[in-house]
């Protein structure tokens, strides 16, 4: 770097962690203005970044009282003239020498290139204290001079756009020799630009189409470093030893399976073949079971422990919550009936014994659970992240199932599969579909099955959104459907945003009513719209025994209407429940509101699922309400969940820039990247095992696999 000089690099190393050049010109634009541009205004929103150039056509600096220093302050408005039209800019300072050298730094007649966050004020869209870079003295001459597309970096906290601008121009002169990732014959098959080429052009192109060149070939890079460590990986695994876990006949699966009271499905038997084969191999299993909520994972898991039972070994469930650890135990000792009675009276012979253990358990429970664990009785061990704590010790762990991944870190699979002798069979149930492309890039180095169907005779689920700023009578509607419900012996549930009324009230934004809390809407609607109904409340503060009590008599149809908090989003199954109000739904997620949704026509029963909100019938959130109102395929609505969180969520990394990573390829919209990146990635591995070939390509892997995204990439 240091050889990179520049007046700005240090600033630069400070602000973003850039190590070597290529780490800085792997710094990419995040965009690009063409010169007097404006049109884009359209389609931004408040707290986008805007950038524009052109000129000044007034300035005029003010005065006024500031209200907290109690010091005069200055304001200084300027309006700047893009070729398709203007914007304001506001500057403020606090010295009267900064006011007067800005003033005239952005006096009338000079041009200049703009950048800042839009803000929507006094019914005009403005810039508060843009970034500025101003060109030479005569407007028409600095204009004509400037190049036609102007990159914008992100501003780091103390580097701005310009200063990396200037800086990474700089580099580029000086480096000659870019290490390229990629195998000549690859990139001749891809088509694809040189990579020195491609550097030159993402960060100073000349036109939109030299830009899409290097971007395209940028992006190439990324895919293809991703692909390879993901082969890496699959090949460790398939060099890896496991104990084999075959199971066998006559054992306690083939006794589950007699008596299981319902037919598999079709996804579930052909599933179900499908990890009986792995967990009988010499190799750790690592499959993601994807599934629509209600699709019948917990039986596949389960069906996968017992044949890990039959072959002497134990498996661990791991659930997010204790409501669903508790459930799982509860549900999987009811569906084994005396088979989890294992060494006990009344159990059957060669029964094993399912043990829980949660955070909440009394010191003799524990005590108990953690011994059975130990000594090998139990052979199914549930459980929340009490699981992971060192003192919980099995005999023979074989396999570590995860319930609802998306809740559970890389470090907590890790902790519970350092438990076992040999690497344990793995696998992740997630009832948020991952659309193919994030699966292949996120969970590459996990084979994904998918459960799409669901279980015959499963009622329907209406979703409807109830507006009721423009329609307040339908939530009296709403509240009628849940008293008609439970005239039918069926259930509801009424999910709130909030716990208390006093909580983080000043979160609400305004121009809202306050959001329902279930501790103040339970008591009101006992007393008003749902009088005569049994109500009970559930919520994550609640003391997990009474939390535990909540839900069984729920279950039990001992309560009429559950209100409660999220809690209930998760794996939770009442049949006998029909009926979900979520109120303030547009709080929520679409993917929450799918899982919350999932709650309900479990039964043979249709649901109806009632999306409350107060928010403006024509806005963005309401959008996101009528797409969850509009389908059930939980695909297609992950799908609109991820495009809606910024892309660098969806890996759960913050996209810095200095890092090696996923900086132009989207794992949303380079599906056929991707694709060909994993083919030719795996081919090339397979040619040269150790990339003793490819040196650049081995760094960039190691790399990556170092960086804090291969936490990511692990996921196992
Ligand atoms: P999820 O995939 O959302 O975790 P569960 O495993 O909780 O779904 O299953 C939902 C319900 O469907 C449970 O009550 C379960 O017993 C039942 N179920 C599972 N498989 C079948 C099947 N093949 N036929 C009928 N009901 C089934
Ligand atoms: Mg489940």
């Amino acid at each position: 770097m240091a050889a990179v000089g520049g007046k700005h690099y240090k600033k630069i190393v400070k602000a973003t962690g850039v190590e070597t050049v290529g780490d800085l010109l792997g710094i990419f634009p995040r965009r690009y203005v063409r010169k007097g541009s404006l049109s884009e205004l359209e389609e931004l929103r408040e707290g986008d970044l805007l950038s524009l150039v052109g000129e000044i056509v007034s300035s005029v600096q003010k005065s006024y009282q500031d209200k907290r220093t109690r010091r005069t302050a200055y304001r200084l408005e300027v309006r700047v003239r893009a070729e398709d039209g203007s914007l304001s800019l506001t500057y403020f300072d606090r010295q009267k020498h900064t006011a007067d050298w800005r003033a005239a730094e952005l006096a009338k007649g000079r041009v200049g290139l703009f950048s800042g966050r839009l803000k929507w004020f006094n019914n005009n869209w403005q810039l508060t204290n843009p970034d500025s870079r101003m060109y030479g003295a005569a407007a028409e001459d600095a204009y004509a001079s400037m190049p036609d597309l102007i990159p914008i970096y992100s501003s780091a906290a103390a580097v701005n756009t310009w200063q990396l601008e200037e800086t990474i121009a700089t580099a580029l002169d000086l480096v000659t020799d870019v290490p390229d990732v990629l195998p000549p014959t690859v990139r001749e098959t891809e088509d694809l630009i040189d990579v020195a080429q491609a550097l030159r052009w993402i960060h100073r192109p000349d036109n939109f189409g030299q830009k899409t060149r290097a971007a395209d070939r940028l992006k190439y890079d990324e895919a293809f470093v991703t692909q390879t460590l993901l082969a890496q990986r699959r090949a460790a695994i398939e060099a890896t030893v496991a104990n084999p876990r075959p199971g066998a006949a006559g054992g306690i699966l083939d006794r589950f399976d007699q008596r299981l009271p319902f037919a598999l499905t079709d996804g579930q038997r052909s599933v179900g073949e499908e990890i009986a084969g792995e967990l009988g191999r010499g190799h750790p299993m690592h499959r993601l079971l994807q599934g629509e909520v209600g699709s019948g994972k917990t039986v596949v898991a389960l069906r996968a422990m017992l044949q890990v039972v039959d072959s002497g070994g134990q498996a661990a469930l791991l659930a997010p919550t204790e409501v669903l650890a508790q459930q799982h135990q509860r549900s999987i000792t009811a569906m084994l009936g005396d088979l989890a009675l294992g060494g006990l009276l009344g159990g059957a012979e060669g029964g094993t014994r399912v043990a829980l253990l949660t955070g909440s358990l009394n010191a003799a429970a524990r005590r108990q659970a953690l011994a059975e664990a130990a000594g090998g009785e139990a052979g199914i061990v549930i459980g929340t992240h009490a699981l992971l704590e060192e003192r919980v010790q099995f005999a023979d762990l074989g396999l570590v199932v995860v319930d609802e991944q998306h809740r559970f870190g890389v470090e907590q699979r890790a902790a519970l599969s350092a438990k076992a002798g040999r690497p344990p069979h793995v696998l992740v149930m997630t009832a948020t579909p991952i659309p193919r492309t994030v699966a292949m890039t996120v969970f590459g180095d996990l084979d994904a099955s998918t459960l799409s169907e669901l279980p015959a005779g499963r009622g329907d689920v209406q979703t409807t959104v109830v507006p009721i700023q423009a329609r307040p009578e339908w939530l009296e509607r709403a509240w009628q459907r849940v008293r008609e419900e439970v005239a039918e012996g069926r259930q509801a549930y009424v999910v709130c945003a909030r716990i208390d009324p006093d909580d983080e009230r000043e979160e609400q934004g305004e121009g809202r009513p306050p959001l329902r809390a279930v501790e103040e809407l339970a008591p009101e609607l006992a007393a008003g719209p749902l009088a005569g109904l049994r109500v009970d409340t559930l919520h994550g503060r609640m003391a997990p025994e009474d939390k535990d009590k909540v839900m069984q008599s729920f279950a039990a149809g001992e309560v009429d209407v559950l209100v409660s908090t999220t809690v209930i989003e998760v794996g939770v199954d009442v049949p006998n429940a029909t009926v979900m109000v979520i109120l303030d739904a547009d709080r929520f997620g679409v993917s929450q509101l799918h899982q919350l949704r999932g709650r309900i026509g479990r039964g043979g029963h249709s649901g109806l699922c009632l999306l409350v909100s107060a928010i403006d019938p024509a806005s963005t959130s309401m959008e996101r309400l009528l797409a969850v109102a509009g389908t059930r395929d939980g695909f297609e609505l992950s799908r609109i969940d991820l495009e809606q969180r910024r892309e660098g969520n969806v890996l759960g990394i913050e996209q810095s820039g200095g890092r090696s990573g996923l900086k132009l390829l989207s794992v949303l919209r380079d599906e056929d990247v991707i694709a060909r990146a994993r083919a030719a990635a795996t081919a090339h591995l397979a040619s040269d095992p150790a990339l003793s070939g490819s040196p650049a390509l081995a760094r960039a892997t190691r790399r990556l696999e170092d960086s804090e995204q291969a936490e990511y990439l692990e996921m196992t």
